[in-house]
């Protein structure tokens, strides 16, 4: 059995061409699936009997589940989403008086270990199947619709996603694009690419094939402004150094599209007036807007978060160096489900292969 979620436009249109039917039969299913939210390919009516018939016993639409549900005081809510026996992850959605922004998962685990990161301490079992990080963007969708939660200037139920929950989007690179492009697709979502946010650590190889094939608006997990400190937060740096990753983002910048860089507010640790002069350096010439985040405690971590006036004076010196900057909001903290609090549940840790 084929899992129609899996595949994007392209795949669908190859799908049905090889079932002898034509290529359009592809933006029909596309709209059923994603527009109407309808998943029974009897009641898809513009499909012949013949291939809805078809259909039935040669594919089908599966979705992960949403196991339980947890509603922070501001209004953040975050779903377990079960995907196999031993898997489950999480995402959040950020309701905000302009936005719904939904926040997805794109790996079981992480393989990264970043130190400050309660995902990477959990380790790594699989990638998300295409189905299962789309599938995310369908099961709110429909949540936020049969709450009657859909506000009248919004033309989604979520107009907005990020890809920061749990994992390394570039490392499940195949199945992130293909799920993107269909949230990207007016046949399914109509997302615009500004739309559609991209967080990484920066695979620098993945990132210049991001440009090319799926170019997003992208956020890179900076969090030092030199390589001795970055090599210690984000252990994968000694691979993808800073002057590397930051050529990739200048370039990536280039033609309009939007480059966020992300910086935990790590108490004593990246947090000093020195550090964002560093910084200032360090992203000289791009055109980016920087993220601060404070740091969000989980459990059994050492780090704290650094306080107000320290952030305070370290955007201040960013902004006075002419970068946008903004201090995230801490949302759903009461509930672990800001930045870098997801875990999920997770079986069977496996080395990523
Ligand atoms: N692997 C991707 C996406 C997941 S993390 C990435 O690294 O970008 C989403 C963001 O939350 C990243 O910027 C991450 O560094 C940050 N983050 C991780 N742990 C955090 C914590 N405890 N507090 C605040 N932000 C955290």
């Amino acid at each position: 059995m084929i899992n129609l979620l899996d595949l994007d436009r392209e795949g669908l249109t190859a799908f049905f061409v090889e079932l002898g039917e034509k290529p359009f039969r592809a933006t029909q299913i596309m709209k059923w699936i994603y527009q109407q939210g309808v998943f029974d390919f009897d009641k898809m009516t513009n499909l012949s009997k013949d291939l809805r018939q078809r259909l039935q016993t040669i594919a089908c639409l599966s979705l992960p589940e949403i196991q339980t549900e947890q509603i922070s005081q501001d209004g953040t809510r975050k779903w377990l989403v079960r995907l196999d026996s031993g898997n489950s992850i999480e995402m959040v959605l950020i309701p905000e008086e302009e936005r719904n922004t939904l926040c997805i998962s794109s790996q079981v685990g992480c393989a990264l270990d970043c130190t400050f990161c309660a995902t990477g301490k959990q380790g790594f079992n699989r990638n998300l199947t295409t189905a299962e990080i789309v599938g995310q963007l369908w099961l709110a969708e429909q949540i936020v619709i049969a709450d009657g939660q859909v506000r009248e200037n919004f033309k989604h139920a979520i107009t907005n996603v990020v890809i920061m929950g749990m994992g390394e989007p570039l490392i499940n690179f195949d199945n992130t694009v293909k799920a993107m492009r269909i949230m990207l697709d007016d046949f399914a979502y109509g997302l615009s690419r500004r739309r559609i946010t991209l967080s990484t650590v920066g695979i620098v190889p993945a990132l210049q094939r991001l440009k090319e094939q799926c170019p997003v608006s992208l956020a890179i997990s900076l969090h030092a402004p030199n390589d001795i400190l970055r090599n210690q937060l984000i252990p994968i740096n000694k691979k993808y150094p800073l002057a590397e990753l930051i050529n990739t983002c200048r370039d990536y910048a280039q033609g309009n599209r939007h480059v966020t860089f992300e910086y935990v507010m790590l108490k004593n640790i990246n947090d000093s007036i020195t550090h964002a002069h560093e910084l200032v350096k360090l992203l000289r010439g791009i055109p980016a807007k920087i993220n601060l985040i404070p740091f969000n405690p989980f459990p059994n971590i050492n780090y704290q978060r650094s306080a107000i006036e320290d952030i305070d004076n370290f955007r201040n010196v960013l902004i006075q160096a002419g970068l946008v900057t903004v201090t995230r909001k801490i949302r759903g903290d009461d509930i672990n489900a800001a930045c870098g609090q997801l875990a999920g549940k997770i079986q069977n840790l496996k080395n990523q292969g």
